[in-house]
């Protein structure tokens, strides 16, 4: 290889690791404003749901009741129009609603047409069913692309990341507990889910025991658990 061409192809695995960050980076800004941690000074975590509502969702909304601790979940539009009384039922027990698309899609390699209208139907279905309007989206799989920018702008939402990641779809809970207790830290939003994108009836029993097993040792700790809204904008 001579000079210019390993010139150029260090230059085009640098152009695809950054896209590779700018698309999943959880702190990445490239493809609109996005937030992934809290105000680090203070003992407050916000514990996010996606993928909801779902068949399984109201199990977890009892323990989140026993325990006192406000959540934030993510919904899909198509998860609402299946499962509208369990939407307006984690409303009415005051936990903030977030967009999280409405079929749960990868945005990556999307039209911003496309990327708006997943949005869009999704902030419709949710004001609809539960009179509450999203402030927070989140992409699914984390993937963002061009056009959520914009249709974030539009729809007057603001992106949001996570600070841990639960993979309480694949692990047992002992093994997402761990993870949560071992990595909460001040202002940390932890990601979690109360369905598997946009399938009926998942089974979330992995996701159930790993709330109950943590929220009361991370409150042990001296954790008190606050919605997006309020971790992120404690002045509203
Ligand atoms: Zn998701």
């Amino acid at each position: 290889m001579d000079g210019g061409l390993v010139g150029v192809t260090s230059g085009v695995v640098a152009a695809a690791a950054f896209m590779s960050y700018a698309v999943r980076g959880r702190s990445s800004r490239v493809f609109g404003e996005s937030y992934y941690h809290g105000d680090r000074s203070k003992p407050a975590l916000a514990l996010t749901f996606d993928d909801g509502p779902s068949e399984s969702t109201p199990k977890l909304l009892e323990t989140l009741d026993k325990y006192h601790v406000p959540a934030t979940f993510f919904m899909c539009g198509e998860n609402v129009r299946r499962c509208p009384d369990v939407a307006r039922e984690v409303a009415a027990r005051g936990h903030e609603l977030g967009n999280h698309t409405d079929s749960h899609p990868r945005l990556d390699f999307k039209s911003p047409r496309f990327i708006y209208g997943e949005l869009a139907r999704a902030q419709e279905t949710i004001q609809e069913t539960t009179g509450a309007k999203p402030r927070w989206f989140r992409a699914p799989y984390g993937v963002r692309w061009f056009g959520v920018a914009q249709a974030q702008q539009l729809l007057g939402l603001r992106g949001v990341m996570w600070t841990v990641i639960g993979r309480d779809w694949r692990w047992p809970s002992a093994r997402v507990s761990g993870l949560l207790v071992n990595n909460a830290s001040n202002g940390g939003i932890l990601c979690l889910h109360d369905g598997r994108g946009v399938r009926p009836a998942p089974d979330i029993g992995a996701t159930i025991e790993a709330v109950e097993y943590t929220i009361p040792r991370l409150q042990e700790r001296g954790f008190e658990f606050l919605t997006l809204t309020q971790i992120l904008c404690p002045q509203n």
